[in-house]
């Protein structure tokens, strides 16, 4: 039985871990370093690998690393990991992101090709989406439902409403989402959104391990926060997803070593209580199938 259908059964809830902007200039032995004991205790991070990474106007395909395709693709079979597609080139397309752009031609054409690039390299099945600075347009939500991937975003309403195709929007969900935000500003409660057929999955917190990010909001308290969120939603059982970025913790990707070790030690300490409450560890593709199958 998947985790995610453990979770829901036993109202254990769920943990999801994504990582953002994992590329043809990752190093296995970043993830190495930060997951070693995130794996020992049994979590699935996902992974969200930029198919095609555009740097200065060249481009480097992730099947170009093949040090780290094979690491991954034995994490994969161990487990250990899944693969969602983030972006396509994570660059910028006439000043906007570029999942931002409302050419729905193109934007289906760079989810298709990213995604079958990552379905070729690591022969597995995409199914989850994240978009670079998390910015979608209505054009990519589109794409998205015509090919049956989950997106994992955050939204407010005002956001969502902005962005929704008008065709297939499943309007009592809808109704009942503006009747329980009010205010545009707030985001919408739920951590699924089952406005479309294709499912959206919202993150709950990102963290950085970087101490000097936010001076107003130490480490320490970011992490205190985190935890009070992670209780809320577990009584809820609702997933969490913990959002942050691999590279963050390093430097010049990964050659000079892990940097924030107290960023990583505080992580580890975060995962560690997690780990206690008994609560399912998943991975986003697997949020992803159960909510498909109707969980
Ligand atoms: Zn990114």
């Amino acid at each position: 039985m998947k985790d995610f259908e453990r979770g829901i059964k036993s109202a254990t809830g769920f943990f999801a871990l994504r990582d953002d902007d994992i590329s043809y200039f990752t190093s296995p032995s970043m993830l190495e370093t930060l997951y070693g004991s995130a794996w020992k205790q049994g979590f699935k991070p996902s992974l969200a690998i930029i198919p095609k990474r555009k740097i200065h106007g060249k481009s480097f395909s992730i099947a170009e690393n093949r040090e780290l395709v094979q690491f991954i693709k034995t994490k994969i079979d161990e487990s250990h990991v899944d693969v969602i597609q983030h972006g396509y080139a994570h660059s910028t397309i006439a000043d906007k992101a570029e999942f931002q752009i409302r050419d729905f031609r193109r934007v289906d054409r760079m989810l298709a090709k990213g995604r079958a690039i990552l379905e070729k390299t690591f022969d597995c099945q995409i199914s989850v989406f994240s978009a670079p600075h998390d910015a979608v347009s209505r054009a990519t939500l589109r794409s998205l439902q015509r090919r049956g991937l989950c997106l994992c975003r955050r939204f407010t309403l005002g956001r969502l409403l902005a962005v929704l195709p008008p065709e297939r929007v499943k309007i009592p969900y809808l109704v009942k989402a503006i009747a329980r935000s009010p205010n545009p500003f707030r985001l919408v409660p739920d951590t699924r959104i089952e406005v479309l057929d294709t499912p959206i999955i919202q993150w709950t917190a990102i963290l950085s391990p970087r101490s000097s990010d936010k001076p107003s909001a130490p480490r320490s308290l970011r992490w205190k926060e985190a935890k009070r969120l992670f209780a809320a939603r577990k009584n809820r059982n609702q997933p969490f997803v913990l959002l942050h970025h691999h590279w963050e913790y390093f430097g010049d990707n990964g050659k000079e070593g892990l940097l924030e070790t107290e960023g990583l030690r505080l992580l580890n300490a975060f995962l560690s209580y997690v780990s206690k409450t008994g609560v399912a560890k998943t991975s986003l593709s697997e949020v992803c199938e159960g909510l498909a199958c109707g969980s």
